[in-house]
């Protein structure tokens, strides 16, 4: 049962910071258990991913969807107010992650982009099945 009160659980919320949010932390823990070893937020690397495993040159990010802007996601919303704001920042966040991947790539890694909203809703099932083919 979930007792914690909705107040609380907003301000549990803003507390999270950007770096070791629960659906990374989720992810990584479900990798660990199968047997995969990683470095977290990898500074040489183009975007510091969140998670780099160098062993299989496979390199993850965990994208929120909002900032990240994830396609058709019902999380990625544009806010109302300010919304010139949001649409030119939230622009930059995406090429920005366009150009740290296609780097990447050049660099030889594989890369695999995560969305919290997959982790959250969809972990047991679908997400855990393309990790499982990408890891392969
Ligand atoms: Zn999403």
């Amino acid at each position: 049962m979930d007792k914690i009160s909705k107040e609380k659980r907003s301000r549990n919320m803003a507390a999270i910071k950007a770096k070791n949010t629960q659906p990374e932390l989720l992810l990584r823990s479900y990798l660990h258990r199968q047997g995969y070893r990683y470095s977290l937020h990898n500074k040489s690397l183009p975007g510091k991913p969140d998670i780099f495993m160098r062993k299989h040159s496979v390199v993850i990010f965990v994208h929120g969807c909002f900032w990240h802007q994830h396609l058709g996601c019902e999380d990625a919303g544009i806010p109302k107010s300010n919304k010139r704001f949001w649409l030119l920042k939230l622009k930059s966040n995406v090429e920005r992650d366009k150009k740290n991947i296609k780097e990447l790539k050049k660099m030889g890694y594989k890369v695999f982009v995560v969305w919290e909203c997959e982790i959250n809703r969809k972990f047991k099932n679908s997400l855990e099945k393309r990790i499982r083919s990408f890891l392969k």
